[in-house]
């Protein structure tokens, strides 16, 4: 079927993508889904409590950074924060998703970190304001390039995330500690919208958050499976961010 021809009033605006691991085609990205609270040890640096429900909230598909590309500092916060977190990517959607049949629809994982400006976020929170501005802003989601789930599955469980940031151990964890599994958090989030192919799904933080600054260098890990490198640039600084 040949789809109708557009004239747009505007170049369209470029679809974002993912390098695969081991293939030369990348995975064009939808949407991206975040989780907060899914490690207790995290929601209790938090001040919250960890018995509460997993918390969704989104990023816009520009907030990417791809291919261990700068990611800018930026405006309008004095605590930027990394989280470092597993990355789902899926294949194909749906609603409704029972736990069982998620593996299905997982293309492959990464790591990433859910950029934050965690003074922004407290100051919102405190309000009783949406996250938005937090959360969700160019350059808020660096990503490693994927492992395809036909070369991870069943061989690597749990998962093993690390962030160093100028060769410090920031944060460490398993996903034996999510307090959400995988499967329940795709399931839990296809009730409340349709998931589709191109969808990211990241999964939520272990303790360690902590500060960023300009000049800043970190290797976030699935260790043994993917790495991403980052460089925090100071806004304006040649990133073309
Ligand atoms: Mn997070």
């Amino acid at each position: 079927m040949s789809m109708p021809k557009h004239a747009y009033a505007l170049s369209p605006p470029t679809i974002r993508s993912l390098p695969i691991l081991g293939s030369t085609e990348r995975f064009p990205v939808r949407s991206i889904y975040c989780v907060g609270r899914n490690y207790a040890d995290h929601v209790r640096e938090m001040g919250s409590d960890p018995a509460g429900r997993p918390c969704f909230f989104m990023k816009p598909t520009h907030a990417l950074v791809t291919d261990d590309g700068p990611v800018p500092y930026p405006p309008e916060t004095s605590n930027f924060h990394h989280e470092v977190e597993l990355v789902v990517a899926l294949k194909s959607g749906g609603r409704n998703l029972a736990p069982e049949v998620v593996s299905h629809h997982v293309f492959g994982y990464a790591v990433g970190l859910d950029l934050t400006r965690r003074d922004l976020q407290n100051a919102l929170k405190q309000k009783g304001q949406p996250w938005e501005l937090a959360k969700s802003f160019t350059g808020s989601a660096p990503c490693s390039a994927l492992l395809p789930a036909t070369r991870a599955v069943p061989t690597v469980k749990p998962w093993h995330l690390r962030l160093t940031v100028n060769g410090e151990l920031r944060q460490e964890a398993t996903s034996a500690q999510m307090i959400w599994s995988i499967e329940q958090l795709v399931s839990e989030l296809s009730r409340y919208d349709r998931l589709e192919a191109g969808d990211l799904l990241f999964t939520g933080t272990p303790a360690g958050v902590g500060p960023l600054e300009p000049g800043d260098q970190g290797v976030a890990e699935l260790v043994g499976h993917a790495c991403l490198r980052f460089t925090v640039v100071a806004a304006g600084s040649g990133s073309g961010l």
